[in-house]
This record gives C-alpha cells, sequence and structure tokens, in this order.
C-alpha cells in the first residue's frame, strides 16, 4: 500500500515536470477557439480573424507567460 501511496503523491509533481518541459519546448499551443485555423465562420459564410490569437492560430501557454512574467520583473529590478 505504500508504494501506491508514494506513486499518488508523486504524479502531480511529475505532471508539473512535464508541463515545464512542455512550456519550454513548445511554448506555443494551438488556439482552442478556432483550433489553430486563424479564423471563424460567421453564419452568412464569410471567414473572420480570430479574436482570440489576433489571427495567429496559436496562444502562449500559460506556464510562458508566466516564466516570460518573471523574467521582465527580474530585469525591472536589475536596472
Ligand atoms: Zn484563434
Amino acid at each position: 500500500m505504500t508504494t501506491i501511496a508514494l506513486l499518488a503523491s508523486l504524479l502531480p509533481l511529475s505532471y508539473a515536470a512535464w508541463y515545464l518541459i512542455l512550456c519550454v519546448v513548445s511554448p506555443w499551443g494551438r488556439c482552442r477557439r478556432c483550433h489553430g485555423r486563424r479564423y471563424h465562420r460567421t453564419a452568412i459564410g464569410t471567414r473572420r480573424d480570430c479574436r482570440r490569437c489576433d489571427g495567429t492560430g496559436r496562444r502562449a501557454r500559460i506556464g510562458r507567460r508566466l516564466a516570460e512574467y518573471i523574467r521582465a520583473e527580474y530585469r525591472a529590478g536589475n536596472r
């Protein structure tokens, strides 16, 4: 039973580690709203740029934004 408890406590840790690796390797995720297509289809059938990703089809992962924020704060403090 102890091994199960150990594994259960390691799971969120390994998940966090994997997420951090993912943020470094591929900081850009596919836009959830347009699924990377960069546009929406309106009711009348015309294409419209996705507002959430500004027509790029990609969006920064939260972890990456956090890393950038920390870096910016670090730089501002060293000025
Ligand atoms: Zn989008």
